[in-house]
Parts: C-alpha cells; sequence; structure tokens
C-alpha cells in the first residue's frame, strides 16, 4: 500500500491527558473531593452532542472528519443530532448567506443552555472569500461564536483541533456562567434575552 503522510508536522497528542485526567482534588482511603463545576465539566466536554450546520463544502471536510479515519467519536462526540433541542454544540461549516442568518439564528436559540458555537472554515468565520452583496460576513453578526477553524476548507485535523479547544472550553467553564451578567450581556449584545 502506498504509505501516506497526513500531517509533514507531526505532534504527538497526550490523549490521556487530554480526555482521561482526573479533576485537581483531595484524595485517600477510599473518597476524592473536588468541586462540583470540574465534574460537570469533564462530563460535558467528554459527551458533546454536535448539530452539524453545514450548507457547502465544509460540510463535505467535516463527513471526513466522523468517519473511520479521524473518527470525533473519539472524542465523546458520536451522536450527532439534527435537532436542536438535543444538541449543546452547534457546528457551522460553509457559505451562510443573509438570507439563512435568521435561520441559523432560529436554530441557535432552539439549543438549551448550555450550547457552545464553532465557526468551521473560512464562510462561516468571516464570509471567506465571497465579499458579495448577499452573504453574511461571519456568523458572529447573528449569533457569539466560542471557536474559530481557519481553513478553506480547513483538514479534518483542524476541525478536530477546533473542537479539542471547545472541550477546553467546556470542562474549565464554571456551571455558574450562563446566569452570570456577563453571560447575560453578551447574550444581550446579540439581542437574546
Ligand atoms: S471556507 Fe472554503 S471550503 Fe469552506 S465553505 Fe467556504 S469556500 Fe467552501
Amino acid at each position: 500500500m502506498r504509505p501516506v503522510r497526513f500531517n509533514i508536522n507531526a505532534k504527538t497528542a497526550n490523549i490521556a491527558e487530554a480526555i482521561g485526567a482526573p479533576p485537581p482534588g483531595f484524595g485517600g482511603e477510599g473518597f476524592f473531593a473536588t468541586k462540583m463545576s470540574d465534574v460537570v465539566g469533564l462530563a460535558r466536554k467528554n459527551s458533546l452532542w454536535p448539530l452539524p450546520f453545514a450548507t457547502s463544502c465544509c460540510g463535505i471536510e467535516f463527513m471526513a472528519t466522523m468517519a473511520s479515519h479521524y473518527d470525533l467519536s473519539r472524542f465523546g462526540a458520536e451522536r450527532v443530532g439534527f435537532s436542536p433541542r438535543q444538541c449543546d454544540l452547534l457546528m457551522v461549516m460553509g457559505t451562510i448567506s443573509k438570507k439563512m442568518g435568521p435561520v441559523l439564528r432560529q436554530v441557535y436559540l432552539q439549543m438549551a443552555e448550555p450550547r457552545w458555537v464553532i465557526a468551521v472554515g473560512a464562510c462561516a468565520s468571516s464570509g471567506g472569500i465571497f465579499d458579495t452583496y448577499s452573504v453574511l460576513q461571519g456568523i458572529d453578526q447573528v449569533i457569539p461564536v466560542d471557536v474559530y477553524v481557519p481553513g478553506c476548507p480547513p483538514r479534518p485535523e483542524a476541525i478536530i483541533d477546533g473542537f479539542m479547544r471547545i472541550q477546553d472550553l467546556v470542562g474549565q467553564e464554571s456551571v455558574r456562567r450562563r446566569n452570570g451578567d456577563q453571560y447575560k450581556a453578551l447574550l444581550n449584545s446579540y439581542g437574546i434575552e
């Protein structure tokens, strides 16, 4: 078989540390005490349910990311859902036209808290090469975005890297954040009550 190098600058990933490390705390004979936020974060970050909002070519890269070679389910994201009410990670992939903006926003609003958003690729992040009258110049004009993945299209490695950045955010997020004034102010800046 022809050897294939997928990444000429391969990095060694510390998967055990990224996924399986227990939160910091105090342990002893038969007990372990830690913060509630850390336990909830550990559970949430390893059981994200993505909603793929794919409108064009970046969606094809996402298909490759989900397929057996890259296998996003290794990160606990096996269950891709198409109902916003069941998902907590909105992955926006592709060119979003201005007509599609309100639809995207509606999907975001139908997701329950806590919810996170990744803009995958140049089009979702900034409009990409389509600097035209009809294309939204970045989805952060209509909804808040947590992680941007660069590329046109981004390779599956880049999508996985963006997913792992989301996992970092999710794992470190306080359970009180969504009730805080700062988060409410962020939503208010988008006209969301
Ligand atoms: S960023 Fe590039 S690959 Fe992705 S949807 Fe836009 S044009 Fe297609």
